[in-house]
């Protein structure tokens, strides 16, 4: 029987799809573990449903808290598994993945320190660079990007490089109520475009990442990944009241849902 070759997103080698690689996106230690869809439509119905508003009512009545009943009512109502062992791709050869794995350990740290600015600091700068690369590395598994030829590659590669002037940005949020809906910590990806370019979309647990072809739009407060390499980095927490590009996203994504 013979294979489809498929071209590794960073080295450019062609390769069976069983000698690729299989990889998380985000890593599975940072939130990728068991996925799963809000079904909105089955949303929808539920809160405008009699039954649905009576037990909610009676439970809240009982003393139990608001999320623990909103909580529960997803998990076993409104939600389906759709990655039980995580959300993975085929873009990477082993080679490639496992290479980038280092980068990943490096973001790890990062993330279990919640990207506190106060701890960060403290990282050597060639930590703080492999952070950055681990979350550049991430967009090349992101499907809505699998036709972009991005021009980071050699910044990836090259483990000893500092400088990336390409003209692809990275900015990221630290997640906060008013990035989640229902506190459901989406971690879905995706892709939206402006007259000023494109803007994609991945996230894990902690964070939101948008990789971006222009400068973002002044009135989006988030912060710039290369600014982790300054000692007093500011975090942006949230995404305001306009909800960002996150928003934005999520927005297309759940009606594309409930109409595809
Ligand atoms: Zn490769």
């Amino acid at each position: 029987m013979a294979t489809t070759e498929v071209k590794c997103k960073l080295c450019g080698m062609h390769y069976s799809k069983e000698e690729m690689s299989d990889e998380h996106y985000p890593a599975r230690s940072v939130g990728n573990e068991d996925i799963v869809a809000l079904d909105i439509v089955k949303m929808i119905d539920s809160f405008q449903s009699e039954e649905m508003r009576n037990d909610v009512l009676k439970r809240l009545s009982t003393g139990e808290s608001t999320d623990n009943v909103l909580g529960d009512i997803f998990d076993t109502k409104l939600s389906k598994s759709i990655y039980p062992t995580g959300r993975t791709a085929r873009t990477l050869c082993r080679k490639c993945n496992t290479f980038l794995g280092k980068y990943d350990a490096a973001y790890l740290k990062f993330f279990l320190l919640d990207g506190e600015p106060k701890k960060i600091k403290g990282f050597k700068e060639s930590t703080k660079l492999q952070i950055i690369k681990s979350i550049f590395g991430k967009f090349l598994s992101v499907p809505e990007a699998k036709n972009e030829e991005f021009d980071f590659l050699n910044f990836l590669k090259d483990e000893s490089e500092t400088k990336y002037s390409g003209k692809w940005r990275l900015y990221f949020v630290k997640r906060d109520f008013s990035t989640d809906l229902l506190g459901l910590n989406d971690i879905g990806t995706g892709k939206i475009t402006f007259d000023e370019g494109i803007v994609y979309e991945l996230s894990d647990d902690k964070f939101i990442f948008n990789l971006m072809n222009f400068e973002k739009h002044s009135c989006f407060l988030m912060t710039n990944i290369f600014a982790i390499l300054n000692r007093n980095y500011v975090l942006v927490k949230g995404v305001g009241n306009d909800g960002g590009y996150h928003a934005q996203i999520l927005m297309m994504r759940l009606f594309q849902n409930m109409y595809g």
